[in-house]
């Protein structure tokens, strides 16, 4: 969506326009948007209530008006209203103009341009531009069906993606995997007809204000049939969408090359689906991840922190500042808090949060889940050094203990999307289907980072 900036832009004759302004009645709705026919102009009012998720939704709500009025060139008149809020409203206007439309003949509504006389810097419309490109390339990845996104499908756009943002990437193949003995994702993987593969996706520039870089891990399970322990019911029919983490890691370490951020970041996503064949894992098998630490895998569909831990280790021999996973990793975490935030834990609370705040800044709201100790006893193995599930207390909590232990050379963040990744009803700005969720967390995170002292 083209954004133009014209001061001169106000009400024009049998053109339909949309007015922002402050809102008359501060006791009413914090956002109101008048029901316009198809003649009228619409009108937004925003108060002093009004946050940052409150005008994004409105924005959202004013994409769905102008495309009842099939208006697909908006005209927005400004008045009176901090820039910021402007941001907000286009953003959020952005964020609804998408839909994953390849498999349909039925072309969709599609804003195209937006005129606007609001005051907004042109650093300001790119940083838009470029963050909301990357959200939608999260969004059809995550969309993609399984049988059009395999391992090496989803390897390869990584690869162009980052290519094409200015960011290096390497792909590591089964050769590579197995001399590294990542035994979680090679295990994972031995039920599949597909290879697996590792993306080191690298954004280092000469001006990086920290020298240890920031590593996000995502996890990249094309599918997850649930293996052995298989997926009753409807529990599968979403699963093509267990990639999500790797697709918000891929793209936002894009759009810091793009946006030449000067962070050092450094992406990893691990990549295979999860199947059955007769040579996959069976429950009580013992595995070796790649530090050695032995792994009796008690339940076949907790596939994701086994892929997850390789690529933890992995990351700790860069020296990571803090290494963060993102993943949709438990249905314990969408159980506890639906699809209104993703679930955040870690072992250093300053990091934590700043990650907590950037979800705040994205409108990607997270909560705060404990990593204590305890759980640690939760996930003991009778046999190996650890199980690969904890039972059924604290499911979203048990998965991060497991991952923390792979993050020997750093402070640990994990971000569980499992409840926020795809949903199935629109909800405040989101739509139906593929949030992009993590994306423009990251972003704010990485834009408001600061080495500690
Ligand atoms: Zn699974």
């Amino acid at each position: 969506m083209k954004i133009i900036i014209d001061s001169q832009t106000k009400t024009i004759a049998n053109k339909k326009i949309t007015i922002v302004k402050k809102a008359t009645d501060e006791s009413k709705e914090k956002t109101l948007i008048s029901e316009p026919d198809n003649h009228s102009n619409i009108t937004i009012s925003l108060s002093t209530l009004c946050d940052a998720i409150d005008v994004r939704s409105a924005g959202y709500s004013w994409f769905e008006k102008l495309k009842v009025q099939k208006e697909t060139e908006a005209t927005l008149i400004v008045q009176d209203i901090d820039s910021q809020y402007i941001l907000w409203l286009i953003e959020g206007l952005m964020l609804g103009n998408y839909s994953f439309n390849k498999y349909k003949s039925a072309e969709p509504f599609v804003i195209k341009s937006l005129v606007t006389n609001a005051q907004l810097k042109q650093s300001d419309i790119t940083r838009l531009q470029n963050l909301i490109e990357a959200v939608n390339w999260a969004k059809d990845q995550v969309n993609e069906p399984g049988n059009k996104l395999g391992t090496t499908e989803f390897a390869k756009r990584i690869s162009q993606l980052c290519t094409q943002s200015g960011a290096t990437v390497e792909i590591l193949g089964k050769k590579k995997i197995s001399a590294l003995k990542m035994g979680g994702l090679l295990s994972v993987n031995l039920g599949s007809t597909e290879d697996p593969a590792l993306g080191i996706l690298t954004w280092k520039p000469e001006n990086a204000i920290n020298k240890k870089p920031i590593v996000l891990v995502g996890k990249g399970i094309v599918f997850d049939t649930g293996g052995y322990n298989i997926k009753t019911s409807n529990y599968m029919n979403d699963m093509k969408t267990d990639m999500a983490g790797a697709a918000a890691v891929a793209a936002s370490v894009a759009y810091a090359a793009k946006q030449k951020l000067p962070i050092y970041v450094i992406g990893i996503t691990p990549i295979t689906d999860n199947r059955l064949q007769s040579a996959a894992m069976v429950p009580g098998d013992v595995i070796y991840m790649h530090n050695g630490t032995s792994v009796e895998v008690l339940n076949t569909d907790a596939e994701g922190r086994l892929i997850l831990a390789d690529g933890i280790c992995y990351a700790q021999k860069f020296n990571p500042e803090v290494t963060i996973s993102i993943a949709t990793l438990t249905g314990a975490a969408s159980v506890a808090i639906g699809p209104y935030a993703s679930v955040v834990m870690g072992n250093n609370n300053k990091l934590l949060n700043k990650v907590i705040e950037a979800g705040n800044c994205a409108s990607e709201r997270l909560v705060n889940f404990p990593l204590w100790d305890e759980y640690a006893a939760l996930i003991k193995s009778d046999i190996a050094d650890l199980k690969n599930i904890g039972g059924r207390e604290a499911g979203a909590i048990t998965a991060g203990k497991f991952l923390e232990h792979f993050s020997t050379a750093s402070p640990f963040i994990h971000i569980d999307i499992a409840g926020t990744a795809y949903i199935d009803k629109k909800l405040d700005y989101r739509h139906k289907g593929a949030t992009g969720v993590g994306v423009r967390l990251f972003a704010n995170f990485m834009e408001n980072f600061q080495v500690a002292d």
